[in-house]
This record gives structure tokens, sequence and C-alpha cells, in this order.
């Protein structure tokens, strides 16, 4: 799996870092996302596909 993010969709909600906090995180001063992992490992991989579904932006892309 490869994890991409648009940080100008963002919209800073926060529902990657819900569902993935190994993965995304968010900026100090605007929430905008901050992607910590761009190949998760298989035990995060759901995590990863439930933040991608949650957000309102669809700011997260993933290459399977
Ligand atoms: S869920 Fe989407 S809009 Fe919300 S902080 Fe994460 S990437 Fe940004």
């Amino acid at each position: 799996m490869r994890v991409t993010v648009n940080q100008d969709k963002c919209v800073s909600s926060g529902q990657c870092v819900l569902n993935a906090s190994d993965v995304f995180d968010q900026r100090d001063d605007d929430g905008v996302v901050v992607l910590l992992d761009d190949s998760p490992a298989d035990a995060q991989q759901d995590n990863v596909r439930n933040a991608a579904a949650a957000c309102p932006a669809l700011a997260i892309d993933i290459e399977e």
C-alpha cells in the first residue's frame, strides 16, 4: 500500500488521526494533515482505508 495526502484539500477535520494515528498527524498551528508513514504495515492498512473513507475532503489517496 502507498499513501499520499493532499494538504491543499485538507480541511483539518482530524478523522484521519482518529482512525490511524500511527500514519497520520496534524500540524500544530492549523491542523492540516501530516503523513507519518507512506507505506504502512499490514496491521495499519484497514485503519488507513477507514481514514480515507472518513476524510470529508477526499484528501487521502491509497494505491493498493
Ligand atoms: S481527515 Fe482529511 S480533512 Fe481531516 S485532517 Fe485528515 S486529511 Fe485533513
